[in-house]
Protein backbone atom coordinates (compact mmCIF):
# COMPACT_ATOMS: atom_id res chain seq x y z
CA UNK A 1 0.00 0.00 0.00
CA UNK A 2 1.76 3.33 -0.88
CA UNK A 3 1.83 6.29 1.26
CA UNK A 4 -1.45 7.78 -0.72
CA UNK A 5 -3.61 4.93 -0.64
CA UNK A 6 -2.52 4.83 3.32
CA UNK A 7 -3.62 8.10 3.90
CA UNK A 8 -7.31 7.57 1.64
CA UNK A 9 -7.82 4.63 3.82
CA UNK A 10 -7.18 6.90 6.91
CA UNK A 11 -9.46 9.90 5.96
CA UNK A 12 -12.26 7.33 5.40
CA UNK A 13 -11.65 5.92 8.39
CA UNK A 14 -12.04 9.37 10.63
CA UNK A 15 -14.86 10.85 8.38
CA UNK A 16 -16.95 7.05 9.15
CA UNK A 17 -16.46 7.53 12.81
CA UNK A 18 -17.28 11.45 12.45
CA UNK A 19 -20.67 9.92 11.30
CA UNK A 20 -21.39 7.05 13.39
CA UNK A 21 -20.73 9.81 16.35
CA UNK A 22 -23.74 12.25 14.34
CA UNK A 23 -25.96 9.57 13.76
CA UNK A 24 -26.06 8.63 17.38
CA UNK A 25 -27.04 12.07 18.41
CA UNK A 26 -31.01 12.47 18.65
CA UNK A 27 -32.70 14.72 16.18
CA UNK A 28 -34.26 17.78 18.17
CA UNK A 29 -36.80 19.12 15.15
CA UNK A 30 -38.01 17.68 12.19
CA UNK A 31 -35.72 17.14 9.24
CA UNK A 32 -38.14 18.72 7.11
CA UNK A 33 -39.71 21.44 8.53
CA UNK A 34 -37.75 21.93 11.76
CA UNK A 35 -40.35 22.18 14.32
CA UNK A 36 -39.98 20.34 17.19
CA UNK A 37 -40.55 16.36 16.40
CA UNK A 38 -39.94 15.07 19.68
CA UNK A 39 -36.44 13.27 19.06
CA UNK A 40 -38.07 11.95 15.96
CA UNK A 41 -36.17 12.55 12.61
CA UNK A 42 -40.15 13.60 10.85
CA UNK A 43 -42.59 15.37 12.76
CA UNK A 44 -46.78 13.88 12.46
CA UNK A 45 -47.88 16.40 9.73
CA UNK A 46 -44.79 16.02 7.54
CA UNK A 47 -44.98 12.19 7.73
CA UNK A 48 -48.98 12.30 6.46
CA UNK A 49 -47.49 14.41 3.33
CA UNK A 50 -45.01 11.92 2.38
CA UNK A 51 -45.80 10.21 -1.39
CA UNK A 52 -47.56 7.27 0.22
CA UNK A 53 -47.77 4.66 -2.12
CA UNK A 54 -51.10 4.38 -3.82
CA UNK A 55 -53.06 1.58 -3.00
CA UNK A 56 -53.26 0.57 -6.76
CA UNK A 57 -50.30 -0.90 -7.54
CA UNK A 58 -48.87 -3.83 -9.86
CA UNK A 59 -48.51 -6.69 -7.29
CA UNK A 60 -45.06 -7.97 -8.35
CA UNK A 61 -43.26 -4.70 -8.42
CA UNK A 62 -45.13 -1.80 -6.93
CA UNK A 63 -45.77 0.35 -9.57
CA UNK A 64 -49.02 2.08 -10.03
CA UNK A 65 -51.60 0.85 -12.11
CA UNK A 66 -54.88 1.54 -12.68
CA UNK A 67 -56.64 -1.22 -11.73
CA UNK A 68 -54.34 -2.67 -9.29
CA UNK A 69 -53.06 -5.42 -11.63
CA UNK A 70 -49.78 -6.91 -12.85
CA UNK A 71 -47.74 -4.00 -14.58
CA UNK A 72 -46.95 -4.30 -18.64
CA UNK A 73 -43.28 -4.91 -17.67
CA UNK A 74 -44.26 -7.95 -15.27
CA UNK A 75 -46.71 -9.42 -17.59
CA UNK A 76 -44.02 -9.20 -20.59
CA UNK A 77 -41.03 -10.14 -18.36
CA UNK A 78 -41.82 -11.90 -15.04
CA UNK A 79 -39.44 -10.85 -12.38
CA UNK A 80 -37.49 -13.70 -10.10
CA UNK A 81 -39.05 -11.95 -7.00
CA UNK A 82 -42.58 -12.62 -6.26
CA UNK A 83 -44.35 -9.14 -4.90
CA UNK A 84 -42.92 -6.06 -3.60
CA UNK A 85 -44.04 -4.12 -0.62
CA UNK A 86 -43.54 -0.38 -0.67
CA UNK A 87 -44.33 2.55 1.57
CA UNK A 88 -43.93 5.32 -0.29
CA UNK A 89 -43.40 6.75 -4.16
CA UNK A 90 -39.83 7.62 -4.96
CA UNK A 91 -40.49 11.47 -6.03
CA UNK A 92 -41.34 14.68 -3.67
CA UNK A 93 -39.85 15.19 -0.62
CA UNK A 94 -38.30 11.63 -0.63
CA UNK A 95 -36.70 11.86 -3.55
CA UNK A 96 -34.62 14.35 -1.86
CA UNK A 97 -34.62 12.89 1.57
CA UNK A 98 -33.41 9.39 0.24
CA UNK A 99 -29.89 10.56 -1.51
CA UNK A 100 -29.52 12.95 1.45
CA UNK A 101 -29.46 10.37 3.78
CA UNK A 102 -27.21 7.58 1.33
CA UNK A 103 -24.63 10.29 -0.08
CA UNK A 104 -24.32 12.54 2.75
CA UNK A 105 -23.80 10.10 5.44
CA UNK A 106 -27.04 10.71 7.77
CA UNK A 107 -28.23 6.61 7.92
CA UNK A 108 -30.13 8.04 10.99
CA UNK A 109 -33.18 8.90 8.32
CA UNK A 110 -33.12 5.36 7.22
CA UNK A 111 -34.78 3.81 10.36
CA UNK A 112 -37.41 6.60 11.07
CA UNK A 113 -38.53 5.57 7.24
CA UNK A 114 -38.67 2.02 7.74
CA UNK A 115 -40.50 2.73 11.11
CA UNK A 116 -43.10 4.03 8.85
CA UNK A 117 -42.91 0.66 6.32
CA UNK A 118 -44.73 -1.25 9.20
CA UNK A 119 -48.18 -0.63 9.23
CA UNK A 120 -47.90 -2.26 5.77
CA UNK A 121 -45.28 -4.94 6.32
CA UNK A 122 -47.37 -6.38 9.86
CA UNK A 123 -50.07 -7.32 7.43
CA UNK A 124 -48.09 -9.84 4.89
CA UNK A 125 -47.13 -12.94 5.26
CA UNK A 126 -44.20 -13.19 7.67
CA UNK A 127 -40.95 -14.26 5.95
CA UNK A 128 -38.67 -16.88 7.64
CA UNK A 129 -35.32 -14.28 7.17
CA UNK A 130 -34.40 -10.59 6.07
CA UNK A 131 -31.98 -10.09 4.02
CA UNK A 132 -30.95 -6.79 3.26
CA UNK A 133 -29.54 -5.68 -0.26
CA UNK A 134 -25.55 -6.00 -0.04
CA UNK A 135 -23.25 -3.20 -1.61
CA UNK A 136 -20.13 -4.21 -2.72
CA UNK A 137 -17.30 -4.43 -0.47
CA UNK A 138 -15.77 -1.34 -1.89
CA UNK A 139 -18.90 0.61 -2.09
CA UNK A 140 -19.11 -0.48 1.60
CA UNK A 141 -16.03 1.05 2.90
CA UNK A 142 -16.60 4.01 0.87
CA UNK A 143 -19.83 4.65 2.17
CA UNK A 144 -19.44 3.32 5.91
CA UNK A 145 -22.69 2.14 5.82
CA UNK A 146 -25.31 -0.14 3.94
CA UNK A 147 -28.60 1.36 3.69
CA UNK A 148 -30.49 -1.62 3.10
CA UNK A 149 -29.11 -2.99 6.77
CA UNK A 150 -29.63 0.35 8.21
CA UNK A 151 -33.80 0.14 7.01
CA UNK A 152 -33.72 -4.03 7.66
CA UNK A 153 -32.66 -3.04 11.86
CA UNK A 154 -35.91 -1.74 12.99
CA UNK A 155 -38.14 -3.99 10.59
CA UNK A 156 -36.24 -6.76 12.29
CA UNK A 157 -36.72 -5.70 16.35
CA UNK A 158 -40.53 -4.90 15.52
CA UNK A 159 -41.52 -8.26 13.55
CA UNK A 160 -39.03 -10.67 15.52
CA UNK A 161 -37.86 -11.77 12.62
CA UNK A 162 -34.30 -13.58 11.93
CA UNK A 163 -31.67 -11.57 9.92
CA UNK A 164 -29.25 -12.54 7.64
CA UNK A 165 -26.39 -10.39 6.05
CA UNK A 166 -23.66 -12.50 5.05
CA UNK A 167 -25.43 -15.17 3.26
CA UNK A 168 -25.75 -13.39 0.22
CA UNK A 169 -22.85 -11.23 -1.52
CA UNK A 170 -22.37 -8.81 -4.31
CA UNK A 171 -19.60 -9.57 -6.50
CA UNK A 172 -19.58 -7.14 -8.56
CA UNK A 173 -20.00 -3.00 -8.27
CA UNK A 174 -22.76 -2.02 -10.33
CA UNK A 175 -23.81 0.79 -8.46
CA UNK A 176 -23.28 3.78 -10.85
CA UNK A 177 -25.09 2.46 -14.19
CA UNK A 178 -27.98 5.01 -14.15
CA UNK A 179 -27.15 6.33 -17.84
CA UNK A 180 -27.18 2.57 -18.91
CA UNK A 181 -31.05 1.50 -20.40
CA UNK A 182 -33.03 -0.56 -18.78
CA UNK A 183 -31.73 -3.60 -20.86
CA UNK A 184 -28.25 -2.77 -20.62
CA UNK A 185 -28.98 -2.67 -16.57
CA UNK A 186 -30.25 -6.34 -16.52
CA UNK A 187 -27.26 -7.55 -18.46
CA UNK A 188 -24.84 -5.67 -16.32
CA UNK A 189 -26.37 -6.72 -13.23
CA UNK A 190 -26.09 -10.84 -14.00
CA UNK A 191 -23.95 -12.61 -12.11
CA UNK A 192 -23.19 -9.16 -9.54
CA UNK A 193 -24.62 -11.32 -6.62
CA UNK A 194 -24.03 -15.04 -5.04
CA UNK A 195 -26.18 -16.94 -2.15
CA UNK A 196 -23.86 -18.82 -0.32
CA UNK A 197 -25.67 -21.57 1.52
CA UNK A 198 -28.73 -23.73 1.24
CA UNK A 199 -32.04 -21.96 1.00
CA UNK A 200 -33.93 -24.64 0.47
CA UNK A 201 -37.57 -23.94 1.59
CA UNK A 202 -37.02 -20.99 2.85
CA UNK A 203 -39.11 -17.81 2.24
CA UNK A 204 -37.34 -14.41 2.09
CA UNK A 205 -37.94 -10.82 2.34
CA UNK A 206 -35.29 -9.04 0.78
CA UNK A 207 -34.73 -4.93 1.79
CA UNK A 208 -33.68 -2.36 -0.19
CA UNK A 209 -34.02 1.38 -0.02
CA UNK A 210 -35.32 2.16 -3.31
CA UNK A 211 -36.85 0.19 -6.24
CA UNK A 212 -36.13 1.97 -9.86
CA UNK A 213 -36.12 -0.65 -12.72
CA UNK A 214 -35.64 -3.04 -10.22
CA UNK A 215 -32.47 -5.01 -12.09
CA UNK A 216 -30.46 -4.90 -8.65
CA UNK A 217 -33.74 -6.91 -6.96
CA UNK A 218 -34.07 -9.15 -9.71
CA UNK A 219 -30.73 -10.67 -9.73
CA UNK A 220 -30.44 -10.82 -6.21
CA UNK A 221 -34.10 -12.45 -6.48
CA UNK A 222 -32.35 -14.87 -8.92
CA UNK A 223 -29.29 -16.23 -6.86
CA UNK A 224 -31.12 -16.46 -3.72
CA UNK A 225 -33.82 -18.90 -5.77
CA UNK A 226 -30.58 -21.02 -7.29
CA UNK A 227 -29.93 -21.74 -3.71
CA UNK A 228 -32.94 -23.40 -3.16
CA UNK A 229 -35.57 -20.54 -1.68
CA UNK A 230 -39.12 -21.15 -1.77
CA UNK A 231 -40.21 -17.36 -2.59
CA UNK A 232 -38.66 -14.15 -2.73
CA UNK A 233 -40.37 -10.83 -1.74
CA UNK A 234 -39.25 -7.34 -1.88
CA UNK A 235 -39.34 -5.01 0.95
CA UNK A 236 -38.65 -1.51 0.07
CA UNK A 237 -38.52 1.69 1.41
CA UNK A 238 -39.64 3.53 -1.95
CA UNK A 239 -41.20 2.80 -5.32
CA UNK A 240 -39.93 5.37 -8.43
CA UNK A 241 -43.04 5.51 -10.40
ZN1 LIG B 1 -42.04 18.40 9.95
ZN1 LIG C 1 -44.99 -4.86 -12.11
Amino acid sequence: MNKQDGFCVRSTDLSNFINLFLNNIPPAVCVLCSTDSGHDALCQPCCSNLPWLPPLHCPCCALPTLDGGLCGNCLKTPPHFDSTHAAFLYHGVLAQLIPAAKFGARWSLFPALARLMLPTLQQVPRPDLLIPLPLHAQRLKERGFNQALEIAKPLVRSLSLPLEHTLLQRTRDTEHQARLSEKARHRNMRKAFVARGDLSGQRIALVDDVMTTGASLDAAARALKQAGAARVDCWILARTP
